[in-house]
């Protein structure tokens, strides 16, 4: 890496692998943001995921009390709340809210979003190309045997950490494609074993997730019939993310929550790649602008969004080039490279970012658990650090009062963003409960 990177003073403090709060020098009042996405194109991702709708039900009725509506529960967490202030010292005013992607439908994570939508819009693709069906009809027609037989010519490929293979592994055998899910080394076992007894093929790399995407993009490509997930550029997933903050308005306003210039609403939410985290921040910032400020967390290990927005060189550089192993226990956030695409989409929008140590992630899942009989997979208590330690940085402190809220505090929301967990077997949900690390 150019030795002027390295030298940065926010460099150095990465490289030194430490927590750390960090705030955003670009973000922008939001008036002034031009983005090459819109609210137009989460309004198109949210109306192509009703037509599928009947499509979503008849594959998985576990769906069906939504109405073929992949959504999570928003809930206050009060006693983990009152728990983080009285143990951490977190002095954490308002009302802690958790968002339970965790428990979505299907995955069993966010990616359930993104990932399933992306299925779906090439399903879309594919079926209005061959006439199987027109916008306006019944999308169930779909799951029929003879649309199966069509979609079995057809494979989809992926790279992924575990989620993301599951997630488009899932939707996709449930279509009737084949599915090839390359994944990479920090993958947990359980998760391949599930796709596996769906029918899909998984590859296993021992290299970290870029090389993992790097593969199995190539191998895509190399046959016509095969179409890839690309995580690291794909604006499909990024608006199926983004139609959360829609659906994420009606809870709100069910909980009685108003977002306006005297009732700041925080977000806290984990990255790996940056297309979860990422989306849901664009579609919460085209809603809400500046009375909304995200956060992201990353493993200290592992911070690639960080580092990337920071230098602004984005996937131009990546965890190991200034000295960082990439690996951490958060699986779902072991990524070296982040998103260009996402990176350059969130410079003006984003507020910030927390790093974490690992140990701490296993701390908030048992704290979660004891509190509120919550259980969340490792990477996803990556949130908590956001509410733990907003108030404890000098940086984020003064994020704060710059934005002249300070006096404002006892009306803010804040919602910890929990990616993912329903899925994690019980033997599994055991070890995490155990692990305690130095680090
Ligand atoms: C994938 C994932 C994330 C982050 O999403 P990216 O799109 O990779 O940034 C966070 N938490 C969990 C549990 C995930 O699986």
């Amino acid at each position: 890496m150019d030795k002027k990177i390295m030298e940065l003073p926010v460099v150095k403090k990465i490289a030194e692998a430490r927590d750390l709060a960090w705030v955003n020098p670009k973000l922008k009042p939001f008036a002034d943001v031009s983005l090459e996405v819109a609210m137009a194109d989460i309004e198109d991702a949210e109306k192509r995921l009703a037509r599928f709708a009947p499509f979503i039900v008849k594959c998985f009725p576990e769906t069906a009390d939504r109405g073929g509506l992949i959504e999570s529960a928003l809930t206050p967490v009060p006693k983990m709340q009152a728990y983080v202030n009285r143990v951490y010292g977190s002095a954490l005013p308002g009302r802690l809210l958790l968002k339970q992607d965790s428990h979505l439908a299907i995955a069993g994570s966010v990616k359930a979003r993104g990932g399933i939508y992306e299925v779906l819009k090439h399903t879309e693709d594919l079926a209005l190309e061959a006439g199987l069906i027109t916008m306006e009809d019944d999308y169930s027609v779909l799951a029929s045997d003879e649309c199966r037989t069509f979609f079995s010519q057809y494979t989809i490929q992926v790279g992924s950490t575990g989620n993301l293979g599951l997630s488009i592994g899932i939707a996709s055998a449930a279509v009737g494609y084949k599915v090839i899910v390359h994944m990479s080394a920090d993958a947990r076992q359980w998760k391949k074993d599930m796709l596996r007894s769906h029918g899909v093929k998984v590859v296993e790399y021992e290299s970290d997730y870029s090389e993992a995407v790097k593969n199995g993009r190539r191998q895509s490509d190399a046959d016509p019939k095969s179409y890839f997930i690309d995580d690291e550029n794909s604006k499909n997933l990024f608006m199926g993310y983004a139609v959360a903050a829609k659906r994420l308005r009606t809870q709100l306003t069910e909980l009685d929550v108003t977002v306006d210039g005297d009732h700041p609403l925080f977000v806290y939410i984990p990255c790996g790649v940056g297309g979860a985290p990422g989306g849901v921040t664009f579609g919460l910032k085209e809603l809400w602008g500046d009375n909304v400020h995200c956060f992201f967390a990353e493993p200290v290990q592992a911070p690639c969004m960080l580092l990337g927005m920071a230098t602004g060189l984005h996937n131009d550089i990546s965890v190991q080039d200034v000295g960082l192993t990439g690996l951490t226990h958060a699986d779902g956030l072991a990524v070296g490279r982040p998103s260009g695409f996402v990176g350059k989409v969130m410079e003006p929008l984003l507020s910030g970012e927390f790093t974490l140590e690992d140990k701490r992630l296993y701390e908030y899942m048992r704290n979660l658990l004891e509190t509120e009989d919550i259980f969340l997979e490792p990477s996803a208590c990556a949130a908590f650090e956001g509410p733990v330690r907003l108030l404890q940085y000098e940086e984020t402190k003064a994020y704060i009062k710059e934005k002249g809220l300070w006096d404002k505090m006892d009306d803010a929301v804040h919602i910890a963003w929990a990616t993912g967990g329903r899925l994690v077997p019980e033997d599994i949900r055991e070890e995490y409960k155990n692990t305690y690390l130095d680090q």
